[in-house]
């Protein structure tokens, strides 16, 4: 692989120290084994071997600038000059608050956490304490952390190693979190109808990112509204691949639906810890010190994160960075189209503004089990085809692959030459 030692040096140390080698499952899912990175830049990685990948993964979608853009560069200078944790408010938090507040829920309220987990758990913990119920439903395949609540039939990481439900989660835990299948209202419907009164929120991701990409069918979202609205539900969305990646105004402006809580992360917080809660005034009002759900944190609304995050959404407001990170997204899309159907190979792209996913199947992909049924070992051998050429895409198939706004040009294009050259690869492994 044209790599030097470094990375399985340091590797082998890993593996003494962290379970699996890593520190999140993900991680051990690059073949042969992690490699290190030195230092990145634009669309770029740097590995500590001395080789260049082009960056698709962009932090699972947070680095929607690409890596070191100059302006969160400079803010971040400036800040750190003048300390970097103070645990009492600063300005920049009511700053970010006010975007968040104008472009998500304008008659919401907020408290900023530390990661999307915290904010899908307090979220839950809201909704349930708000409507004085207990169960909630999700989708088989979303992803929303990693916590109690919703480690059951989940995608990402949890899906890559066929832990549906983690050991260690509790029944008495899991038996309220009922699953329901995305792009099937009637599965939703049908629980509605049995125990409507005892459903406390839907949560769902908008558009699936953790099961490769999976997008809403037309009206599934309304169709979500409609019924939590009669049963007095709340609609969670977790926005926190969506948010801010769709458009300023997240999945809820894109698809027109609002929830009445929305959940944020990795964008917003610029490329450091960060997990948004977004509620209704009359939900939020019942989060402690005003109410009684309680939320506390020793980093909630860290400095750090909350300058980060607003000189990102100052960017958003000011450059065409949606324009360009689609952009990307289309030309990546057709090259994949187009290689496919040179060499003869099925394939499925689901596609979303600046993210997407390639599935090898001759049916569209319109749920987990449809995702499950594409050929996840072609797209392993296609990723590590990539990643010799350096173009490094999220390592399973059930992740999402991301453009950014430093996605251009050069980078594009050798994208584009490595992709006709990988299936030409892949056919001829499959015919060989
Ligand atoms: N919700 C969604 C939709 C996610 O994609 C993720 C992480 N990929 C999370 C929640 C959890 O966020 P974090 O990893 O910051 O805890």
């Amino acid at each position: 692989m044209n790599r030097s030692n470094r990375s399985y040096e340091l590797y082998r140390e890993a593996c003494v120290l962290f379970p699996g080698c890593v520190n999140s499952p993900i991680r051990a899912a690059v073949e042969p084994y992690p490699f290190f990175v030195e230092k990145a830049n634009g669309a770029y990685i740097y590995t500590v071997d001395g080789e260049t990948l082009i960056d698709y993964v962009l932090g699972y979608g947070t680095l929607i600038l690409g890596h070191r853009h100059p302006y969160i560069e400079k803010v971040l200078k400036n800040q750190i000059e003048k300390g970097w944790l103070y645990t009492t408010p600063i300005e920049a938090e009511v700053l970010l608050g006010k975007k968040i507040q104008s472009y998500v829920m304008r008659n919401g309220m907020i408290r900023f956490v530390n990661s999307g987990a915290e904010a899908t758990l307090l979220a839950i913990r809201l909704a349930r304490a708000y409507t004085r119920r207990k169960y909630i439903i999700k989708f088989n395949g979303c992803y929303h952390g990693a916590h109690d609540f919703v480690l059951v039939s989940a995608g990402s990481a949890a899906q890559h190693y066929g832990i549906p439900t983690s050991e260690g989660v509790l029944e008495d835990v899991a038996k309220y979190t009922l699953v329901a299948e995305f792009n099937d209202l009637s599965t939703v419907e049908y629980i509605f109808r049995n125990m409507g009164e005892q459903i406390a929120a839907i949560i769902t991701e908008p558009v699936l990112g953790n099961m490769g990409v999976i997008p809403p069918d037309k009206d599934f979202l309304k169709g979500l509204r409609e019924l939590c609205d009669r049963y007095s539900s709340l609609l969670i969305f977790d926005e926190v691949i969506t948010g801010f990646r769709l458009g300023l105004g997240g999945a809820q402006q894109y698809y027109s639906v609002s929830a009445d809580i929305v959940t944020l992360g990795k964008i917003v917080g610029g490329g450091f810890p960060i997990g948004v809660v977004v509620a209704r005034k009359d939900i939020a009002s019942l989060i402690a010190p005003q109410g009684k759900v309680f939320n506390a944190g020793t980093f909630n609304a860290h400095p750090i994160s909350m300058i980060a995050g607003y000189a990102t959404i100052e960017v958003l407001e000011k450059e065409p960075v949606h324009y360009y990170a689609r952009l990307a997204a289309e030309k990546i899309v057709k090259a994949f189209q187009e290689a496919s159907k040179e060499n003869n190979i099925d394939i499925q792209i689901n596609h979303v503004e600046s993210m997407f996913q390639v599935f090898f199947i001759d049916k569209p992909v319109k749920n987990a089990s449809d995702a499950r049924n594409s050929n996840s070992v072609l797209y392993k051998k296609m990723q590590i085809e990539l990643q010799k050429r350096g173009v490094f895409i999220a390592p399973s198939q059930f992740e999402a692959i991301f453009t950014s706004y430093a996605h251009v040009d050069e980078a594009v294009s050798k994208t584009i030459d490595s992709i006709h050259t990988v299936f030409k690869t892949i056919k001829n492994m499959s015919s060989g």
